[in-house]
């Protein structure tokens, strides 16, 4: 089968390799017919993140059952399912308390398409193995399309959990996302669609992008423009930082922008240490979260939202067939889908 390899920045390469194999019976195999690029994987093809060994590319997919396991509960093969990028067994004690990227059964950070978290493989192939199957894997609702999905398994949930929260605690609260230089740019982008479906009532996105904040705008927030982060953009009860600057300037705009006791939520990619304004957080009792989204919780509720039509993704994706995947990451668009044929309409 054909995999797409990633092999340094800006350096993709299709290659012929096996086809996985069951290993359990709560395993699945499954065909990818929809894969869309992750912020991170940007940023990995930009040179931004620590170089690694080669490794197959993408963890965001929408993909049909060819073979599930007799363990396997609720799936056929020939179902269309989203299927989680992190690997969790979803029956641990932190599986069941709700945070599946913490799973005890597997190795840390255990994922699907980043070639360092264990040997998983990634979405862009032709057939990748799903373990746990009956956890990671949520139908794909009806009248939800493949491309509308695609990324609900990773960079889609990651924005909910930024601001669902904070807005079922008060519902209609004003929402700030801190875009910053806009290296998280779909997310930025979901973040601010979800508050607004969400029922937000005003929702602040600052980038330095026009093209981005014209797309903000278009999502029903108010695009502000701003090439330096401000030290302080007001008050909110929820504020988002998906800047994922390592200078954490942006990040200090969305954690002095905090509410007193309000929710600030960051979507970063930090790898080294980053100044945090603790003062401020003092003061104002700032409830700050970071790191992996625990998408096996998270994804019905996206895609229930999906399936309401309450979210409009048109204006974030930008699709392209399968087989062009190499050129289209040449110079990717805000959110980037590859589809096969057969989803692309
Ligand atoms: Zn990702
Ligand atoms: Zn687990």
């Amino acid at each position: 089968m054909r995999q797409l390899f990633a092999l340094a920045p800006g350096q993709l390469e299709w290659r012929e390799n096996a086809e996985p194999k069951l290993l359990a019976p709560t395993d699945a195999l499954v065909r990818p017919i929809a894969v869309s690029v992750c912020d991170a994987d940007v940023l990995l093809l930009q040179g931004k993140l620590p170089p690694r060994e080669p490794f197959c590319f993408g963890h965001e997919f929408v993909a049909d059952i060819v073979t599930a396991g007799g363990d396997v509960v609720g799936f056929r093969p020939g179902d269309r399912v989203v299927v989680s990028f992190l690997i969790a067994c979803g029956t641990c004690k932190r599986c069941r308390q709700g945070y599946p990227a913490a799973c005890l059964s597997v190795p840390p950070k255990s994922a699907y398409g980043f070639g360092i978290f264990g040997d998983w493989g990634g979405a862009a192939c032709d057939l990748i193995r799903v373990p746990y199957a009956t956890t990671m894997m949520a139908l794909l609702p009806l009248g939800v399309s493949a491309i509308e999905a695609a990324s609900a398994g990773d960079n889609l949930t990651d924005a909910f959990r930024c601001v669902a929260e904070g807005l079922e605690e008060e519902p209609g609260a004003p929402v700030l996302i801190v875009a910053g230089g806009g290296n998280l740019p779909s997310i930025s982008l979901y973040a601010a669609a979800l508050a607004r479906a969400l029922g937000s009532e005003q929702v602040d996105y600052i980038d330095s992008d026009p093209s981005r904040l014209e797309i903000a705008q278009a999502l029903g927030a108010n695009a502000i423009e701003a090439k330096n982060p401000p030290k302080r953009h007001g008050s909110y009860w929820v504020t988002v930082d998906s800047s994922c600057q390592p200078s954490g300037e942006w990040l200090a705009t969305a954690l002095n922008s905090t509410a007193p006791y309000g929710r600030c939520t960051s979507c970063g990619i930090y790898h080294g240490p980053a100044p945090v304004p603790l003062g401020a957080m003092y003061r104002q009792g700032v409830r700050f979260t970071i790191g992996w989204a625990n998408i096996q919780a998270l994804m019905p509720k996206v895609l229930d939202l999906l399936s309401r039509r309450k979210i409009r993704l048109d204006e974030i994706h930008t699709v392209a067939p399968w087989g062009d995947a190499i050129e289209a990451l040449r110079d990717p668009p805000v959110k980037l889908i590859l589809a096969r044929d057969e989803v692309r309409t």
